[in-house]
């Protein structure tokens, strides 16, 4: 907790807000604005089988209302986790919320609209209309899925059916977050700890093996004891996906997912069977780390501490910038430029306050520029966080000046690329500097530890989760000992 209150915050410390909206008469203009062309948008309704022109008009509009939309709900949003506990900024945004939804209304009749024109129809719409080819690549993803996506009747069916699909995921959040309870632990001294799924990865993180082992064993022996009702949550949610992406006419649920973003499946394999072929070098990990911890056997509890104790020294933001923009050097002039104007620009709200939102993120809008949200407290991994984030930043800042508003955002499978590369870039530069052995010990285990986490054990829930889909294709039930069975195996390994 934090006592400082947001109002206290030095103004150089705090992102510049005014840069999307200076006033709140602007902000409500934009709502306004809004409004009206969601109606101009509905009544297009009809009109796309007409001609080229309205299916243009339709497009431009549609891109109009979404940039806006997109200002209003960044900054709302971004005020509100500046200070969660701010009533004004709350109300701001649950209104955009439901301004969301009603856009959402508004649009739903496109899509389907689209789809009902023939492919002839659109060669010749392109033919008629020049300005249309720079909509094409986003006509063409709604129209590739022209396959697999079924007659009005059934796809309303499915969509009234969807909360049913999203029940299995709900269950389990609401048994997750609000209903299970776990006893409190003891510590080598004897002395109690209160156990949460917040608390548990510190605990994990805790030089005390006793500590550890007994927060392990008690969080899942509590699970242990829903185990049957966990697994029937975990099946009802495989064989929904199934159930989806058959009749949606899809070979299973993998391919349907991975086909939002494009992505063939041969991708998803060849992670898998590369990161299998890699894990030697995951066993010679974990020898290092029995070894260092002085284990004698390794357990699952012994995973998470750090092999090296972590160097006590704190650096200033301002150091922390000095640091980054040294380290990332081989991105270039530009580059070093961005970041620097990113520093300058207040692109950044730095410190904690009461309220607001916790770890760390990067957003912005496209008109304006990038922001990030930092809690910094001057530890190593805290100048690692302002890497990663402005990594996010200025991949968003160059992809909004040199593609269209609708051709600007880019997919999940790609935008850590730009984030962990400027990690490594700076472990890199931070090796080459330091000549003390305790630090560079740090920074190593810093960097296996992300390989594991990101690379290994991503990929080992990426296994599991295709090995128990495949189960529920070929028609299987997940039982407990079924799923418990795989996950150990895959651990084991
Ligand atoms: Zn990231």
């Amino acid at each position: 907790m934090c006592d400082m209150k947001r109002s206290e915050q030095r103004v150089e410390n705090t992102w510049k807000m005014e840069d999307i909206y200076a006033s709140m008469e602007a902000y409500n203009a934009d709502v306004q604005k809004v409004q009206a062309l969601l109606k101009e948008y509905e009544a297009l309704q009809g009109t796309l089988g007409k001609d080229a022109e309205c299916l243009l008009r339709a497009l431009m509009l549609d891109e109009q209302i979404s940039m806006i939309y997109s200002e209003l709900a960044v900054y709302a949003n971004q005020r509100y986790h500046e200070d969660t506990g701010n009533a004004v900024y709350q109300k701001l945004t649950g209104e955009v919320q439901t301004l969301g939804v009603q856009m959402m209304q508004s649009i739903s009749w496109f899509q389907p609209e689209l789809l009902a024109l023939p492919e002839a129809r659109l060669t010749q719409y392109y033919a008629e209309e020049p300005k249309l080819e720079g909509y094409r690549r986003q006509v063409e993803e709604v129209t590739r899925m022209r396959d697999h996506i079924l007659d009005t009747k059934t796809e309303e069916l499915l969509a009234r059916m969807s909360e049913l699909a999203d029940a299995p995921a709900n269950i389990f959040s609401m048994f997750n977050n609000a209903d299970i309870r776990f006893p409190d632990i003891e510590d080598a001294n004897g002395e109690k700890h209160t156990l949460t799924i917040g608390s548990y990865i510190s605990y994990m993180e805790s030089r005390d093996r006793t500590l550890r082992e007994n927060a392990f064993h008690a969080l899942y022996s509590v699970y242990r004891q829903y185990r049957n009702t966990i697994a029937a949550m975990y099946y009802a949610n495989a064989k929904q996906a199934d159930v989806m992406a058959k009749e949606h006419h899809y070979d299973n649920a993998m391919q349907q997912a991975l086909d939002a973003s494009a992505i063939p499946v041969s991708v998803y394999e060849n992670l898998i069977g590369t990161i299998n072929r890699r894990l030697p070098a995951m066993y010679r990990y974990v020898e290092l780390r029995k070894k260092l911890l002085g284990v004698e056997t390794l357990h699952m509890y012994d995973n998470y501490v750090p092999m090296v104790d972590c160097p006590d020294q704190k650096y200033s933001f301002e150091e922390a910038k000095e640091i980054v923009l040294r380290g990332l050097a081989p991105l270039g002039a530009d580059y070093q430029e961005l970041l620097q104007k990113g520093f300058d620009g207040r692109w950044i709200d730095v410190y904690e306050n009461e309220g607001k939102r916790t770890g760390a993120y990067s957003w912005g809008t496209y008109q304006s520029h990038p922001y990030v949200l930092l809690n910094y407290h001057g530890t190593l991994a805290d100048v690692f966080t302002l890497a990663h984030e402005m990594g996010h930043s200025i991949h968003s800042w160059y992809s909004n000046h040199t593609q269209p508003y609708r051709y600007s955002g880019y997919r999940i499978f790609v935008a850590e690329v730009a984030s962990t590369c400027n990690e490594a870039l700076l472990i890199h530069d931070l090796l080459d500097r330091t000549e003390d052995a305790a630090e560079r010990r740090y920074l190593i285990n810093y960097f296996l530890d992300q390989f594991k986490s990101t690379m290994f054990r991503q990929t080992m829930f990426a296994e599991f989760e295709r090995d128990t889909h495949a189960a529920v294709q070929c028609g299987e039930t997940l039982t407990s000992e079924a799923l418990c069975s795989a996950y150990y195996e895959l651990n084991r390994r």
